[in-house]
């Protein structure tokens, strides 16, 4: 049976090279996002590929120090983490490697993704502001998210790319000038202290609204899209790169891919409330209601480039 015999041969070239496939595909994932927001979209990536995601996840300061440290012996492929700012830092500090990928560029668009290719953002935060629906007299009526939060970091150095330093100092005086409570450590407390009336007025990231709408409808909190009729509302990204020691650059390639693609993009949009990166994927019904936004278009570098700039503004005009 020379036919059964070259079939059988050929079932165990398949196999054994299934095998040595197997063995050399693994990445690991080094994360800075709750882990819940991410391991079901890894764990679905192995169960489709076959590949093994080994998923370290801790803040993103203490994973860029670990990177740092670890040098050329880091076991890590892949950085995903929040803000372009932290994205733009890793790249800065040497970090990631570009990554030309035909497949990323043609889902990313280019303002959400590193100008030398060394990151990819894929999703997408709008910062916005929010409001009381039942109080609206905002004089001295403010609440903030702390300044030592990266977001914020991240929005002023777009209003200095944008409007220039001086202008973005004079609104940031008047934020601190009307505040009603010292700076909160989160959004999502800065929204309840809007409901329970402590504040009025706030700016938030708009998935912390949407996810206290899913566990209850009537939130009293409303959203407003702020600089529709200028240059657009502020967004962000949380975004991957390919580390510049992976051991892996082509699994970790084929993995930020996927997380580019539309079944994975729904999954930023259905479960993280964030929008996709991916203009292909649409945003989620309960996203919807707030009606479709002009989004800033400059490119989420910037935040990067001009975080320094803009910390040490805010420090001049109070904003703690
Ligand atoms: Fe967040």
């Amino acid at each position: 049976m020379p036919q059964l015999k070259s079939l059988l041969s050929a079932a165990f070239i398949a196999l054994a090279s299934l095998s040595t496939i197997a063995i050399a595909d693994t990445v690991t994932v080094y994360s800075a996002r709750n882990e819940q927001l991410l391991k079901p979209l890894l764990d679905r990536y192995s169960k489709e590929t076959g590949t093994e995601i080994r998923l370290m996840t801790a803040n993103e300061g203490a994973l860029l120090a670990r990177l740092n440290a670890e040098g050329a012996s880091t076991p890590a492929d892949v950085l995903i983490t929040v803000d372009a700012g932290n994205l733009w830092l890793a790249a800065q500090q040497g970090q990631l490697r570009a990554l030309n990928s035909p497949i990323l560029q043609k889902n990313i668009p280019a303002h959400l993704r590193d100008p030398d290719n060394q990151w990819f953002g894929l999703s997408v935060r709008a910062r916005t502001i929010v409001y009381s629906k039942s109080q609206p007299k905002w004089k001295g009526k403010l609440c903030l998210r702390t300044s030592k939060k990266v977001y914020n970091q991240s929005l002023i150095a777009m209003m200095i790319t944008e409007i220039g330093e001086a202008k973005t100092e004079e609104i940031v005086r008047g934020w601190v000038a009307n505040l009603a409570t010292t700076p909160f450590p989160d959004d999502t407390s800065l929204l309840k202290a809007i409901a329970a009336g402590q504040c009025q007025v706030g700016i938030v990231n708009t998935y912390y609204l949407g996810r206290l709408l899913v566990k209850e409808p009537d939130f009293p909190v409303g959203l407003f899209w702020a600089n529709q009729s200028g240059s657009g509302t502020h967004v962000n990204v949380s975004g991957a790169g390919i580390t510049k020691h992976a051991k892996n650059p082509a699994g970790a390639q084929k993995l930020i891919e996927y997380l580019s693609m539309e079944a994975a993009q729904a999954f930023y949009v259905d479960e993280d409330l964030e929008f996709a990166a991916n203009p292909k994927v649409k945003p989620n019904s309960i996203i919807k209601e707030w009606g479709s936004f002009k989004p800033n278009l400059l490119n989420v570098a910037k935040a990067g480039e001009l975080q320094a700039t803009a910390t040490k503004l805010m420090d001049r005009a109070g904003y703690k």
